[in-house]
């Protein structure tokens, strides 16, 4: 990891270190997820058996899992991993279930009354990537959020083989059905809907370059699907001050490092002599890593930074807007009201990244790439949408009417001025005869 002094630093030095790598879905990618897309369109569970043999070399007999199949996995895992599971399953209910908006009913003059309530999603689709690890985590974060806000369908779609982990975490979210499906053609059959597949109204999850070329296609069609957020590779920043554990600090970075060699590693410190134990610390940790070789590719493009106080150390972390923001300085609570930019903030020395990835109840799909300046964690709130209503009595209309009926005036539409004289003099027709 290279060592930078912030204050040593020209504007145009600060603003490339705090630059993501561009994210550049190639020309190529993009043509042959519009080619996948309009296949499966077409074809329907052919194209995706087809697609299936020949990006994952798997012949699908059939699309949907049956579900003995869930029954056989649960069957085959260690009671050590369901327990675990569990254990998070339990947690990230508690979290989201709290986040259950309640209705609001406000009568903002007399007779006038307005209202939001609201709705579950009708029917999502979750995307959970296959590759080099199975992800039962994303299922959850996922699932439990669909499944407390009540979706009326919510469809699986991961690609062959499917770890027994992820199917005993569907199990628990009560996801409706399962598809052994993975990339655009995934993203396609539930933006579209296919003879075995249910169309949904927004597809959820992470994945490669094609099933996020596909999810963004599929937003942009009519009668496609909504989607989740943009994506980007993920990223953590730690503020840690004199006092902070450099061995805490060290595990925190290749944590995130190891996630892929695209992932984005920064150390922000007021103390220099902390940025040396850190860098020595990370040396050392690498050596026990599964993953090392994909950590030192992310290492490469890391950095830490030198700040002059812990205050210079907020501004730069609210101007880099991390994914992942873990604060190990004596007092992290007094940092939080500072903090502004940061998809999940981790406090103080015993809440390692680790924890909010697996199990602590909040979400791990998060913002990255600066998109924290305006977008959220994922919560209830996604799988849900809010309607307003609102109902006027007669005394309402009356009090309210000639101010809307002088805005309509001001706007030109007289048939919305009219929508409310109609009223008001058929009111004082029925007034006066009373
Ligand atoms: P994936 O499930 O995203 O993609 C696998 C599918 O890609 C295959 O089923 C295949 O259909 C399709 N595919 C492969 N090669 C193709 C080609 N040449 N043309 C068209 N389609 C092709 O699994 P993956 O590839 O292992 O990638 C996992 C991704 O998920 C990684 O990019 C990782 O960074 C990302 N991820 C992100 C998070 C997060 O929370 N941000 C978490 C986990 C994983």
């Amino acid at each position: 990891m290279r060592t930078v002094v912030w204050k040593s630093l020209g504007e145009s030095q600060k603003e490339g270190l705090m630059r993501r790598p561009a994210i550049t879905t190639g020309a190529q990618t993009q043509a042959s997820v519009t080619e996948i897309i309009a296949d499966v369109r077409e074809r329907g569970d052919e194209s995706l058996k087809a697609l299936t043999q020949k990006f994952d070399g798997v012949e699908l007999d059939s699309i949907k899992l049956d579900k003995g199949t869930l029954a056989e996995a649960e069957a085959r895992l260690g009671e050590d991993i369901k327990l675990a599971l569990r254990q998070a399953y339990d947690n990230i209910s508690t979290f989201h279930r709290a986040q259950k908006a309640q209705p609001l009913k406000v009568e903002t003059m007399p007779g006038v009354v307005c209202e939001s309530i609201t709705r579950p999603i009708n029917r999502v689709g979750l995307y959970i990537p296959g590759g080099s690890a199975p992800l039962p985590s994303t299922v959850l974060m996922l699932g439990v959020p669909a499944q407390i806000a009540g979706c009326r369908k919510v469809v699986l779609c991961t690609p062959p083989p499917v770890a027994d982990e992820i199917l005993y975490c569907a199990k628990l979210c009560e996801i409706d059905e399962i598809y052994t499906l993975g990339g655009a053609q995934a993203v396609a059959a539930m933006a579209f809907g296919t003879q075995s597949v249910t169309k949904v109204d927004k597809i959820f999850g992470p994945g490669n370059a094609y099933v996020t070329e596909a999810k963004r296609q599929v937003s942009l069609a009519a009668n496609g699907a909504a989607m989740d957020m943009p994506a980007g590779p993920s990223e953590v920043l730690v503020i840690a001050d004199a006092g902070a554990d450099p061995d805490f600090v060290a595990a925190d970075l290749l944590s995130q490092a190891e996630h892929g060699p695209d992932s984005q590693v920064v150390l922000v410190t007021p103390a220099p002599e902390m940025a040396e134990k850190v860098a020595d610390a990370v040396q050392q940790q690498l050596t026990t890593l599964n993953r090392a070789e994909i950590a030192k590719q992310a290492l490469g493009s890391s950095v830490i930074i030198i700040a002059d106080t812990l205050t210079q150390c907020v501004s730069i972390s609210n101007r880099y807007g991390p994914e992942h923001l873990i604060v190990q300085t004596q007092q992290p609570r007094d940092l939080l009201p500072l903090l502004d930019n940061a998809g999940s903030i981790f406090l103080g020395a015993y809440s390692p990244e680790s924890v909010g990835d697996y199990a602590s109840g909040t979400n791990h799909v998060l913002p990255t790439y600066g998109y924290t300046r305006t977008y959220s964690s994922l919560g209830l709130a996604d799988f849900t949408k809010r309607m307003t209503v609102q109902q006027l009595s007669d005394t309402g209309l009356q009090a309210l009417g000639p101010t809307v009926m002088r805005i309509a005036e001001a706007e030109g539409l007289d048939a919305h001025r009219q929508a409310v004289e109609i009223r008001l003099t058929k009111l004082q027709q029925t007034q006066a005869s009373e």
